[in-house]
């Protein structure tokens, strides 16, 4: 508490000296206020930090926002800016203007010249902040841009350099994750276009950072080459039951063969020990298969279209276009479905958003619902969660949640509250978690005759205007849980006078801050409105997670149509239904924990392959002596790990890695130093021939190329590997073998093989090459 106290003390005693500058900057023209930018470079150059100049440039943001978009800012979005630069969460209401109050920290740290960004929740708030906001930088010398462009477009490697160029950018989390990822996959300067990480302001934090980190960021590339094994495993998965060969834990979702499971699999493959390293694959495959059959559901998870499977949103329900699931999962379920099994892409490159966002020297974030995951954002990314007070009180009203036995009487109950708001005019959002949920609403609501607009297409655009109108009397608005957040519901005139806008939650959401960003609709910048939930036993999060007795009480209950629904009053029963969301809350931190250790090894290897490929494009020196280096210790690993050295076994290492055509003469006899001289002379002879007749700049390149190829090739089918041993520990849990422990393990000896085969690559590419001129005279080279 005193902290707290401390916290917000102190940024009421910034905002006084803020403030100080306010009467002042008012009475300057337009160009004295715009030449503050070069000024407070200058101070900036000359040694002054960033919180020395803080006061006086967000006095001159606040001025320019009042000059350019005709809004200064309150004096507790100031605080909310300060909290942003400082590098925490600013908790602050829905329709408190998170906007506007970005426009201060973003200016004041594009100062510096560092990589400035503001990464949105979705493209169309991208899109409309960069515009609206922009005006602002742009009237103040700093240029903005927007890093989302048309979806059929794709940008070529000089127009993203322009887009990242710009001194504050707003993008999506996707976007940039995925442009990081492209951008580590060039191979020259030419085409790399990101600059360092400098600083990010994330908007919506806890969605993008939270909600949305539970699965990484895939780059998918060449199929791999098929298995036959996804119907086998399938058929096999068949004959097992649960709690006998395997066991599920549904909660977090995980399940794994017992060791009566492993004899099942051994006699159905005729095998002595599955865990035998030679049968990884096979594993593999059966905890696929196992996975598709136990952890996934038709119809909740995925529904089968035109002989596809096509992929459901966790959060809404709608179907995930163009986004399979990663590792043979996707085939497996395939196989289990019966349908054609479509080629599995390789993953070239991956990363979490957890580590994307730690890689920021500076990150900050903004939305109305912070404090309750703050030891998630302390643990995971550092920052604090400061609670901003509200420009107005709020006066909505959230009413106690009125709980039901069944979904029928929650139904019923529910609807008899929207006829009875929508009869005096007041406007109703009601909000499902799933879209199905929504469906069933809007078929009711039909039959009361009740005009409404359900949100159900997966456009953000569209969404924003539906949302925004949803504040007019009489409008009735049915949208699921995720729709819309970011865009503003203003209250139409005489809604006030009604109550506000009403906010009809239609169940118990499966998590705590949905529920609060929903009841947070209503009620924006001191609004009259008010918020109220129905539950049923029935829904997914009770069910799912709520304690057993929950099940048993409902199934002692029926409920007969024509009856009137029944209240549920009991304490106990609304302790329970807080707990199973407690629980589900709980899981996914879990799950998201459990993603982010998986990723540790992953990130050491990525940041050092990164770093290395970074070395390649961007370095300057020479590489002769490396590429002497490279060669001199594959000749000695081979010299010595070879204890019979034959003349063939001679003749193939130097076929195979450094001439197509050498031949030993016969009766040639070697002791080791002889021979390690020997093969050293044919491979720099080889060398020399190939790039004696290029310019020192060509040779300097090809030399890069043929490194960058083989780190290229052996990075890409390591990452590949990495998420393929995912699926294989998880197989590992019975015997208390920690699967996350073996996964450090059996990476660390996949990278330090990759490493070693890395160097093998490269000889060949330095030495078995073919440079050929082409059509306009330049080298082409082929690697093997
Ligand atoms: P949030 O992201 O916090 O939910 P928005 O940034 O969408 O809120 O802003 C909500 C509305 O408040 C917008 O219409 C915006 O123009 C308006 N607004 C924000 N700050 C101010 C201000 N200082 N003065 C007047 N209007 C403001
Ligand atoms: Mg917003």
């Amino acid at each position: 508490m005193l902290m707290k106290d401390y916290t917000l003390r102190s940024l009421y005693h910034l905002v006084r000296r803020i403030n100080q500058y306010a009467s002042e900057f008012k009475s300057l023209t337009d160009v004295q206020l715009q030449d503050k930018t070069v000024f407070f470079k200058h101070q900036l150059e000359n040694g002054k930090t960033l919180d020395e100049i803080l006061p006086e440039a967000f006095a001159v943001v606040r001025e320019a926002d009042r000059r350019v978009l005709g809004m200064f800012p309150f004096d507790v979005q100031v605080m909310g800016g300060i909290v942003l630069h400082q590098g925490n969460v600013a908790e602050m209401k829905t329709g408190e203007g998170k906007t506007l109050t970005a426009t201060m920290p973003l200016y004041l740290n594009a100062l510096t010249g560092q990589s400035t960004l503001l990464i949105t929740a979705n493209e169309y708030l991208a899109k409309r902040d960069a515009a609206e906001m922009g005006k602002v930088y742009q009237w103040l010398g700093l240029s903005c841009s927007c890093g989302v462009t048309a979806p059929d477009k794709d940008l070529k490697p000089v127009e993203k350099r322009a887009i990242y160029a710009a001194d504050i950018v707003y993008t999506t989390s996707g976007t940039f994750g995925f442009d990081y990822l492209l951008d580590n996959l060039a191979s020259n300067s030419a085409e790399k276009y990101m600059r360092p990480f400098g600083y990010a302001i994330v908007d919506e934090v806890d969605q993008v950072l939270l909600d949305s980190a539970q699965t990484p960021l895939v780059i998918s590339g060449a199929p791999r080459v098929q298995s036959n094994m996804y119907r086998i495993a399938d058929n096999f998965i068949q004959t097992l039951s649960e709690d006998q060969e395997y066991k599920l834990d549904e909660e977090r979702k995980s399940v794994w063969l017992t060791p009566k499971g492993i004899t099942a699999a051994e006699h159905y493959f005729r095998l002595s020990k599955l865990y035998d390293g030679q049968y990884t694959e096979l594993l593999r495959q059966i905890m696929l298969a196992l996975r598709a059959h136990t952890l996934f559901e038709n119809g909740k998870d995925y529904v089968v279209e035109a002989g596809e499977i096509k992929l459901l949103d966790e959060q809404n329900g709608r179907v995930l276009e163009m986004t399979k699931l990663q590792s043979g999962q996707h085939q497996a379920l395939e196989a289990r479905e019966n349908l054609d099994i479509t080629p599995d892409m390789r993953a070239m490159a991956s990363i979490t958003f957890q580590n994307l966002f730690r890689k920021f020297k500076k990150l900050g974030g903004m939305t109305g619902t912070g404090k309750t995951a703050e030891e998630e954002f302390i643990e995971t990314y550092y920052m604090k969660v400061v609670r901003i007070p509200t420009n107005r009180p709020i006066i909505r009203r959230d009413l106690p949640d009125l709980v039901y036995s069944t979904l029928p009487e929650k139904l019923l109950a529910s609807l008899d509250l929207v006829k009875k708001l929508h009869q005096k005019g007041q406007p109703i959002l009601l909000v499902t978690q799933s879209v199905e949920l929504s469906e069933i609403y809007s078929e009711l609501l039909l039959r009361e005759q009740i005009p409404h607009n359900v949100l159900n297409a997966r456009n953000a655009a569209k969404e924003a205007a539906i949302i925004a109108e949803a504040g007019q009397r009489d409008a009735v608005t049915v949208a699921t849980s995720m729709a819309g957040r970011g865009t503003d519901i203003k209250l139409g005139t005489g809604v006030a006078e009604l109550g506000g806008l009403a906010v009809i939650g239609t169940e118990k959401m499966t998590n705590h801050r949905v529920e609060l960003q929903l009841r947070g609709r209503a009620g924006r910048q001191g609004d009259p409105g008010m918020s109220r939930f129905f539950v049923s036993l029935e829904d997914e999060v009770v069910f799912k997670f709520g304690a057993r007795w929950l099940r048993h009480y409902f199934e002692n209950h029926s409920f007969k149509f024509g009856n009137s629904p029944k209240r549920l009053k009991s304490r106990l029963i609304y302790q329970a239904i807080q707990r199973a969301q407690n629980v589900s809350d709980n899981n996914g931190y879990q799950q998201r924990k459990s993603t982010l250790e998986f990723d540790e090894s992953v990130r050491i290897q990525r940041e050092e392959i990164y770093k290395q490929r970074d070395k390649l494009i961007f370095g300057t020196e020479h590489l002769d002596c490396q590429v002497k280096n490279i060669l001199k210790k594959q000749i000695n690993t081979f010299v010595k790990n070879s204890h019979h050295l034959t003349q063939q076994r001679i003749s193939r290492f130097i076929w195979d890695n450094l001439s197509y055509s050498y031949q030993i003469e016969d009766s040639k006899s070697f002791d080791q130093e002889s021979l390690t001289d020997y093969l050293y002379d044919i491979a720099l002879s080889q060398l020399h021939n190939k790039i004696n007749s290029m310019n020192e700049g060509d040779r300097q390149s090809f030399f890069r190329l043929a490194i960058l190829k083989a780190i290229d090739n052996c990075w890409i089918e390591e990452v590949d590997n990495l998420q393929q041993l995912r699926t294989v520990v998880s197989a590992r849990q019975y015997a208390q073998r920690n699967p996350i422990y073996e996964y450090h393990q059996e990476a660390m000896t996949s990278f330090k093989k990759m490493k070693s085969r890395i160097m093998q690559q490269s000889i060949k590419n330095l030495l078995l090459s073919s440079i050929l001129t082409g059509e306009n005279g330049e080298s082409v080279i082929y690697f093997s």
